[in-house]
């Protein structure tokens, strides 16, 4: 067994073209590459690999997959067989997830001894503090100067290292501890074969991971001397990743889990302060940008995040772009500014802990809509300007994972910018579009603009076509996925009131039509009617679109383009290309087709529900047909008459406002 991590690695770095690329002979044709498909015997190349999709597709033979599958198919490899081979291709080390190799056992000994030595050197640090004349002169005095509890000072483990050149470092080899170790935690220095410790004259802050263990260790010099760098901090090692960790999670985790809110801020102290005056759901990022594996830290425990700020604007507008990764987490992101020469830690000490959460209650700002305000104020009088900050802002907005949220942000905005809602969405699906299909829109093979039934017709069913009433049924369960894989992402306002139209079985009360996710749209019509595909693929596909729905995780197409069951891989990319193929002028007719189909989203996908039920409806009739012809007692055939007729009602409802035009 691989290792899900290493699957990840392996499946980020394949590159589709390289891959492919190794066994067939290539040739760029704008965004894509084609060539002679190496599955069936072709003389003009129909195989098409698109590196924006990570995908290939045969357009002769159907054949069609991703990296791995390439692999798979080309080199009759098993699954982990054609892991293997690509981890090989692109050096990444593959960890099995069970069996743990003599290097990877020798690796755990090292770090556990790593961690024993950062136990000790915290603990010297310590007793230096706390037990030395210089420690307690100097240390413990600064400490206790900048208002900190002993409380305190003992919780964070925090120490001291005399101003002496090797005190840690030969106390611990003197202790047994070897060299090369405490070279490797960087608390020890080796220069012209002599060694020396990293930190000296400096009081010690402890940096633990989320159990506790001591990482890394973080020294400030005393005083407010320029002499030297405030801060000296551990280098990264084979236990201290830093874009991992985040100062204090130890001992906030418990209190932002309660609370289910998290502060972020910027230093130790602002850590220590705050703690210290009660408010303890707080970590700090220690000055460097925030991670995306910071932020997904931060969630295991909460989605709500603030951040508290003490720079200026143009430090403020240097964040902007880190908060995205948080938005990016689906989490809600406020933002505080302390008043200037303010911070949180001093903030803390001049108030009481009631007082600073006020505070932080009061000043907390939306972070869309501080970000907002913000750009709008330098924007304004220079309509220019203006126009780029709608970009700006509803890119933002684009890389929230929540439709719904998306949503109250786009109306939110809409009035901060006084400008229509719809302009707004307008600008959101265009940005969506490009995240999500837009690799299309780039594509230089393809994409031809069907006929007027596009998607009805189709050459290969994924399953053996048996009567009319299945094959239909089959082609309209198709049209809803393809809809979903293509569309999903995009928004539409509804003009159609389903209430009104007197649609079966729908109990929301729609008073004037809120922006709609199409994706959430068409997964909470059909759960409402119970409706399920009998193509087991597209049921498949669409039951991961009501885990990424209930998930709130953003609908991620390379999910079923990759996905291990080769007929949803196939089924996806199919409905993900066609109803394209090759054709010269494809791009014209190309840009028409995906025009049209986006201007009338609510048409289509009104259109495929309702065709979808349609085909269910007469499936249904057929049955009940049927036993009406076994069933010879009057009072055993009215009642499949009454059904019957009962089907019939709501087909020709269905006709009806399939027939009439249904958009504004
Ligand atoms: P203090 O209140 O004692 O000045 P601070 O924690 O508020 O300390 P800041 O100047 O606000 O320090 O910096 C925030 C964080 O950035 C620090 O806690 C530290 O992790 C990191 N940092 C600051 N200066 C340096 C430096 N010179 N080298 C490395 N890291 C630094
Ligand atoms: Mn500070």
């Amino acid at each position: 067994m691989i290792k899900k991590e290493t699957i990840e690695s392996i499946r980020n770095a394949a590159r589709i073209e390289e891959v492919v690329g190794e066994f067939v002979s290539l040739k760029r044709r704008g965004a894509n590459l084609v060539g002679l498909c190496p599955f069936h015997n072709e003389k003009t190349p129909s195989f098409t690999v698109s590196p924006a999709k990570g995908i290939y597709k045969c357009f002769g033979c159907d054949e069609s997959g991703d990296a791995v599958r390439f692999v798979m198919d080309h080199e009759k490899y098993s699954y982990p067989e054609a892991l293997k081979f690509l981890a090989e291709k692109y050096n990444i080390p593959v960890q099995e997830a069970e069996k743990l190799s003599e290097e990877e056992i020798q690796q755990e000994k090292e770090r556990e001894t790593l961690h024993a030595v950062n136990a000790f050197a915290a603990n010297h640090f310590k007793s230096r503090l706390w037990d030395s004349d210089e420690g307690r002169s100097v240390g413990l005095a600064y400490f206790r100067n900048r208002g900190f509890t002993d409380a305190i000072i003992e919780k964070f483990q925090l120490g001291y290292n005399p101003e002496k050149w090797d005190d840690l470092t030969a106390t611990a080899l003197n202790e047994g501890y070897k060299e090369q170790h405490l070279i490797q935690t960087g608390l020890t220095i080796e220069k012209n074969k002599k060694v020396f410790d990293r930190f000296r004259k400096r009081v010690i802050f402890p940096i633990h991971n989320i159990s506790g263990k001591v990482i890394g260790f973080g020294g400030r010099i005393l005083g407010n001397e320029k002499k030297a760098a405030k801060y000296v901090n551990s280098p990264e090692s084979e236990i201290y990743n830093k874009s991992k960790s985040l100062y204090g999670i130890h001992f906030a985790r418990t209190p932002i889990n309660k609370k289910d809110h998290c502060l972020l801020v910027e230093g130790y102290t602002d850590v220590l302060s705050l703690y210290q005056s009660g408010i303890e759901n707080v970590v700090a990022s220690s000055g460097t940008a925030l991670t995306r594996d910071q932020v997904r830290l931060i969630r295991r425990y909460t989605e709500n995040i603030t951040i508290l700020f003490d720079g200026d604007e143009a430090g403020l507008k240097a964040s902007f772009r880190g908060i995205d990764l948080i938005l990016e987490q689906n989490m809600n992101v406020k933002i505080v500014l302390f008043p200037p020469g303010e911070d949180p830690d001093s903030f803390a000490r001049e108030h009481h802990s009631e007082e600073t959460e006020y505070f932080i209650q009061k000043n907390a700002k939306d972070f869309i809509v501080f970000k907002t305000r913000i750009l709008l104020k330098e924007a304004e009088g220079d309509p220019v300007k203006q126009a780029g900050v709608i970009k700006d802002i509803v890119e933002t907005i684009g890389i929230i994972p929540e439709p719904i949220k998306r949503i109250e942000y786009v109306k939110a905005c809409a009035a901060l910018l006084d400008k229509q809602e719809q302009t707004l969405m307008n600008e959101l699906n265009a940005v969506m579009r490009k995240k999500h299909t837009a690799s299309r829109k780039k594509e230089n093979e393809l994409p031809e603009p069907p006929g007027d039934q596009p998607h009805s017709v189709q050459k290969i069913s994924p399953t053996p076509v048996k009567d009319p009433e299945e094959e239909s049924r089959i082609s309209k369960e198709k049209d809803v996925i393809r809809i979903l894989l293509n569309y999903g992402s995009l928004y539409f306002t509804p003009s159609y009131d389903p209430e009104k139209e007197g649609k079966e079985g729908n109990d929301d009360k729609v008073e004037k039509p809120e922006p709609l996710n199409v994706a959430e749209a068409i997964v909470s019509d059909l759960m409402r009617d119970n409706v399920s595909f009998s193509v087991p693929e597209y049921q498949k596909i669409f039951l991961q679109f009501i885990e990424f729905i209930k998930d709130k995780t953003p609908v991620n197409n390379s999910f079923f383009t990759s996905h291990p069951d080769t007929s949803v891989s196939k089924a996806s990319i199919d409905l993900m290309t066609e109803p394209f193929q090759l054709s010269k002028n494809w791009e014209i007719k190309h840009k028409i087709y995906v025009a049209r189909e986006e201007e009338n989203l609510e048409m289509m996908v009104v259109k495929a529900l309702l065709s979808l039920k349609l085909a269910l409806l007469m499936e249904q009739k057929e049955t009940v047909q049927k036993k009406l012809k076994e069933v010879e007692l009057e009072e055993e055939q009215r009642p499949l008459l009454e059904k019957i007729q009962a089907i019939i009602n709501k087909e020709k409802r269905i006709a009806q406002i399939l027939g009439r035009p249904i958009m504004r």
